[in-house]
């Protein structure tokens, strides 16, 4: 997985590659690298880091006119093949140096096809499947006597895995031939000019006008010319669909914030009621969503319904199995995306599977959706990045609109998948008549005044910031929670591994006395939710002394109202008060606050915690 950039116009591309890579960041950042092309030659330049390093060791050249140059390719990586380090960074280069190539993806069988290029003579000086690839079409090229476009083309029919690549040939510095299958690549088209990226972001400044290319499909970009769209499979020509795009850049910057993760927690109240906007028709208590209205018998007559996620979209879908089932009484599942496809799971044609990531790009649960497409089961997709690649590839749909979400830990979008899980389990119930119509309002109701609710908790969060002042150089947490809310226990201790890489666990909190009670001592702190409303509140009073007796620290998330915790509890943290159903949406804030603030006090680097990247496209 990583981001790839690239220019072709009548612009200086030095600073199009940089800036956009910076942008690009979220989706790899070990390392990074560009090359520039012109009349005689290329330039290029590529180092273990950041993009920032990467920066720091090139902008010199700049005053040198050395970077100089209308046409070129970046690179931000996040390792498959090889470990990160300056070889192993792209653009990687053929054996004769005439071949130029950047890859988001793998090349599944590349160790093959780098037996057969070693046999011909080819050398290899980094570890990368890539840099096979880029050796691979040079030896198709001038065994045949092809083109470059040929070249590529039918080299890449013979690889197996996933890819979306751009290529440049020193001999003809002014033509990028780019292709994709399973990883992302969006072509932007300006007046004599064109840019390709991983997202649209990087060049959003530029042109709105985008494609969005599909599998199997590359492009030939030349200077001055009709782009030129083709199948990679028989080389027919292909008719381009230029769409127009509509985000709002200040939307994807951090403003007056230190982090993108506190800005995007931040963010909730807006970002809840950005999802239930147009969805929750709070005066006459409707719900409207077309992806369920449209498939209204399909839900009503589902056998099971099957959720398929990845991390903290996979807690969302816990959460939505119990609203499912609760609401509805149609059976769930949650399956991990890269479980479920390896173990040739038991659908039936009256089965949905919804399949949730906020990047719409997880590899894993893009293969689960083909999967279950493949077997003729309905998919129902839950993303937030628009015409991202399962967006597209699913039956029906819904986007939870949360904005771009940036932080590699996920906040804003986990409660907002949960929101929209929340108004689908609803919706369905309501058409198989298995809510009551009172209880029904009430939860329209309770939900229409989360957003102000959280709002109270970003408001009032001391207790949060002194809990962590106290804990933060602990390397052990647990997180307890019951019912509904053992999800958010499993997210809440997610969310400090990630960003902080305390070892934290989440369990029911029933199950401490099975096996976890071993670990409790006096150095532990257990964080427990312990809502007074919960029908399990009286079970977890005797799970807090059972900890409690061992010398545990508690540290309780409770409500305003209560009394019994607050007394044996160590530490509290108050919340206000909403349905049992509905409480993930306000439990799940304080954990992110409180992870966030311990990680900050240990000094990590939170919007891009190492060995992790925001949009995990590769299996
Ligand atoms: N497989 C390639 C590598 O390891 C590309 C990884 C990526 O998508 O960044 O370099």
């Amino acid at each position: 997985m990583c981001g790839i950039i690239g220019y072709l116009g009548y612009r200086e591309v030095y600073p199009i590659l940089i800036n956009g890579l910076k942008k690009l960041e979220y989706r790899g950042y070990d390392s990074s690298g560009i090359s520039i092309f012109y009349k005689n030659g290329y330039s290029l330049f590529k180092t273990k880091g950041k993009v920032n390093d990467l920066e720091k060791k090139i902008d010199f050249l700049k005053k040198k006119n050395k970077l100089n140059g209308t046409v070129g390719i970046g690179h931000t990586r996040w390792a498959t093949h090889g470990e990160p380090n300056d070889v192993n960074a792209h653009p990687h280069v053929s054996n004769s140096n005439n071949i130029v190539m950047i890859h988001n993806g793998i090349i599944e069988n590349y160790h093959s096809i780098k037996i057969f290029l070693l046999k011909n003579g080819f050398t290899f000086n980094s570890k990368t499947d890539t840099e096979v690839l880029v050796n691979l079409i040079e030896y198709i090229k001038y065994e045949n006597n092809l083109s470059l476009e040929e070249a590529v083309r039918i080299s890449l029919n013979e690889t197996i895995g996933a890819y979306s690549i751009a290529i440049l040939e020193k001999s003809n510095p002014e033509t990028i031939i780019i292709a994709k299958l399973g990883s992302p690549l969006i072509i932007g088209i300006g007046k004599e000019e064109f840019f390709i990226a991983s997202d649209p972001i990087p060049f959003i400044n530029y042109t709105k006008n985008v494609i969005y290319m599909k599998d199997g499909e590359m492009a030939i970009l030349k200077k001055n010319k009709e782009l030129d769209l083709r199948k990679i499979i028989n080389n027919h020509k292909l008719h381009p669909i230029i769409k127009k795009l509509k985000i709002n850049l200040e939307e994807i910057e951090k403003g007056e914030y230190k982090h993108f993760m506190l800005k995007e927690i931040y963010e909730q109240p807006k970002t809840i009621l950005d999802t239930l906007r147009g969805r929750l028709l709070i005066s006459n208590e409707i719900i409207y969503i077309n992806g369920i209205k449209s498939n209204k018998e399909k839900f009503i007559n589902a056998t099971s319904i099957i959720i398929v996620a990845c991390g903290t979209s996979w807690h969302a879908g816990l959460i939505g199995e119990y609203l499912l089932e609760k609401y509805t009484r149609i059976p769930v599942e949650v399956e991990y995306a890269s479980e479920f496809i390896y173990r040739n799971p038991i659908l039936s044609k009256k089965d949905i599977v919804i399949v949730i990531s906020q990047s719409g790009e997880t590899a894993d649960t893009l293969s689960a959706l083909k999967l279950a497409k493949k077997r003729g089961v309905f998919v129902f997709g839950i993303c937030n990045v628009v015409g991202s690649s399962i967006a597209r590839n699913v039956n029906a749909g819904v986007y939870i609109h949360a904005g771009p979400e940036i932080g590699v830990a996920s906040t804003k979008a986990f409660t907002s998948q949960i929101t929209i899980l929340t108004l689908i389990a609803l919706k369905i119930a309501k058409y198989k008549s298995t809510i009551d119509n009172f209880f029904y309002k009430k939860i329209c109701k309770e939900l229409s005044l989360i957003p102000e609710k959280i709002s109270h908790i970003i408001n009032n969060h001391n207790s949060i910031k002194n809990i962590s002042n106290k804990l933060y150089y602990i390397n052990n947490f647990i997180y307890l929670g019951r019912g509904i809310n053992f999800p958010v226990a499993l997210e809440g201790a997610l969310k400090l591994k990630e960003i902080s890489y305390i070892h934290a666990e989440g369990l029911p909190a029933a199950e401490m006395k099975h096996g976890p009670m071993a670990l409790i001592d006096e150095n532990i702190p257990v964080i427990v939710i312990a809502l007074i409303k919960s029908n399990c509140y009286k079970k977890i009073l005797n799970n807090i002394q059972e900890i409690k007796a061992r010398k545990g620290k508690i540290i309780a998330l409770i409500n305003e109202e209560d009394v019994q915790v607050q007394m044996l509890a160590d530490y509290v943290i108050k919340i206000p008060n909403t349905v049992e159903e509905l409480s993930p949406l306000i439990t799940a804030i304080p954990l992110q606050l409180l992870a966030y603030q311990i990680a900050s006090l240990r000094g990590k680097n939170i919007d891009q915690p190492r060995n992790l990247a925001k949009s995990v496209t590769v299996e």
